[in-house]
């Protein structure tokens, strides 16, 4: 599927676009095919190419896997599972050459390809193998009102159908692999939409769950920018997982209102770091600034603000300073690499501007700063901004970029500071157990890590989603496939039994349910007034 970079045009009179992070040739008056170029962001050298999809290939893409669906649904889970334990083994052996792919494509060192996307995909299938037997099968209970207590009921979960997936470049493997194996092992048809700057991992990753057993017709990928993903996000899916930014996900969000089709929304993170006193120093500076330039700061749950106490402001900056100069930075494929590039000149143009907004409202940067120009230009010094205040962008907004503004707060007030944002994914909290515990319980997050942080979507048995503009809906935990199925409930009464709220409405009815509502939840009363109501019914 994956193709060489792509050859010169072949066709005059064609759109031609470029970007820092895709060169794209997009469908124009003639009838080329159009390609898609997924570049290097450390050398800014093409890695390789996929063909790019039109609006009509994409409402293909969507009947194809919903002819597939049925007969993919029809089977038993267990199957299903057994595909998601090849595609597991697939994986492992090939993992050299999809952690060098990845960081080719993505830029982050190649041991994080492997730790925080890799790996995590690998927790992921094998989360949903134990999950998926037990929270597809049906449950059945009896009811308890004494008027239908002769009933049950049973609870089963059905496969939406068609699920759209729309994914990210910053876990270009680990976060499409998280919806497309959980739409899958549900009994769900795929499309997936990955991002257009890390194509190339994305069919990797389709590739083997087709060599894995997943039908082709079942699971289609439809690559492109520009309007390929609205396109996927309007067809005829049955429900939408959309992971990216909060002014992509409220598009998509609204498109998926118009029909009424169930969203799962994974957007953005300013995550806050909370240091208390007595945190230890070692193990803290080098967790929040594992925090903060893992991935280059390009992570959901990055650490995007700290907050440290007043009296010992000095000495976490000086820490923190230390950490991030210590860091090696440098192209991702390099070996002893600890932070590679961004993903795109737009992304350093953001970072830039965060920086200078918070130095001109009075921060100081301690380390970093700037474009390491010697490496190249993605490639920013891991930066430590002192003396941050809530008027600065870079506390309010995401910088998705290698920054730890750190700013003096205590108590009461350092907590209020952690939650007043619009945003709440991730939080962490940092020092003896007995004082984090209570303040883990106050922050406004869907995760809350103590003396730890951003890692547990590496933990696929632990719930994922977020508060406020973070989205909304869960992925992973025990209710990893709720965004993925519907409800079906099943009661049963006994064939030819008239239920007694029938017609007529008559005196016996309203001595049932008059004795009823008395007995039942006024205290016992009215006990014979129901048992008459009974028996005239
Ligand atoms: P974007 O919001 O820029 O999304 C880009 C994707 O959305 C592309 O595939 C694009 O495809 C598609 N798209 C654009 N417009 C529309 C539309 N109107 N309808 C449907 N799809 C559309 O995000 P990024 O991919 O750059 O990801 C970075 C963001 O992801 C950050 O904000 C980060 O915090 C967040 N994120 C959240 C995570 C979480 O778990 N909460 C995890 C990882 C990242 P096309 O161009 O073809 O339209």
């Amino acid at each position: 599927m994956v193709q060489a970079p792509a050859a010169g045009l072949k066709a005059t009179g064609c759109f031609f676009q470029r970007s820092t992070g895709a060169l794209i040739r997009l469908v124009g008056f003639c009838n080329i095919v159009s390609s898609l170029v997924s570049t290097d962001p450390a050398s800014g050298e093409p890695v390789g190419s996929v063909p790019v999809a039109t609006r009509s290939s994409v409402t293909q893409a969507v009947e194809s896997a919903r002819s597939a669906q049925e007969a993919w649904a029809g089977t038993d889970v267990r199957d299903r599972v057994r595909v998601l334990q090849r595609f597991r083994r697939i994986l492992a052996r090939d993992r050299d050459e999809l952690t060098a792919l990845l960081t080719r494509e993505n830029g982050k060192p190649r041991i994080e390809s492997l730790m925080a996307d890799l790996i995590p995909t690998l927790e992921t299938a094998k989360h949903l193998e134990r999950l998926a037997p037990r929270a597809l099968a049906p449950s059945r209970f009896r009811l308890r009102n004494p008027l239908t207590m002769e009933r049950t009921s049973s609870i089963e979960r059905a496969p939406l159908g068609v699920v759209g997936i729309i994914a990210p470049w910053n876990f270009p493997l680990s976060i499409p692999a998280t919806g497309a194996l959980s739409a899958l092992v549900a009994g769900n048809g795929v499309v997936l939409k990955p991002s257009e700057h890390t194509p190339l991992i994305a069919q990797a990753m389709v590739d083997r769950l087709h060599e894995a057993g997943v039908p082709e017709g079942l699971l289609r990928v439809v690559h492109g920018k520009g309007p390929v993903g609205a396109a996927l996000a309007q067809s005829d899916v049955d429900g939408m997982v959309f992971t990216g930014s909060v002014a992509t996900g409220q598009k998509v969000a609204a498109a998926a209102n118009e029909r009424c089709i169930p969203t799962l929304l994974e957007l953005g993170g300013k995550d806050p770091a909370l240091v208390l006193p007595g945190a230890d120093a070692a193990a803290t500076t080098r967790g929040i600034s594992w925090g903060a330039f893992t991935n280059a700061g390009q992570a959901c749950a990055s650490v995007e603000r700290c907050f440290v106490p007043t009296a010992e402001a000095a000495d976490w900056q000086a820490r923190f300073q230390v950490a991030a100069d210590a860091l090696r930075v440098g192209p991702g494929l390099e070996p002893d690499v600890e932070m590679g590039p961004v993903i795109d000149d737009a992304a350093v143009r953001r970072i830039r501007d965060h920086i200078q907004d918070a130095e001109k409202r009075g921060a100081h940067v301690i380390a970093g700063g700037d474009v390491l120009d010697e490496l190249g230009p993605r490639f920013i010094a891991p930066t430590v901004i002192a003396d941050a205040d809530p008027s600065m962008t870079c506390m309010r907004e995401e910088t998705f970029g290698p920054t730890l503004p750190i700013m003096a707060a205590d108590g009461e007030d350092a907590v209020a500071a952690a939650n007043d944002c619009d945003y709440g994914l991730t939080a962490s909290v940092w020092g003896p157990s007995k004082q984090a515990e209570p303040v883990a319980h106050r922050m406004e997050a869907g995760t809350v890590t103590i003396n730890d942080c951003v890692y547990t979507f590496a933990a696929p048995e632990t719930p994922w989603s977020g508060w406020k503009r973070s989205g909304n809906g869960t992925s992973h935990g025990p209710n990893a496939l709720d965004a993925v199925t519907q409800i079906r409930h099943i009661n049963r009464a006994r064939h030819g039994r008239q239920s007694k709220w029938h017609h007529p409405y008559d005196e016996g009815l309203d001595d049932l349910m008059g004795g009823a509502t008395g007995f039942l939840h006024g205290g016992g009363k009215e006990a014979r007034r129901m048992l008459r109501g009974l028996r005239r019914r």
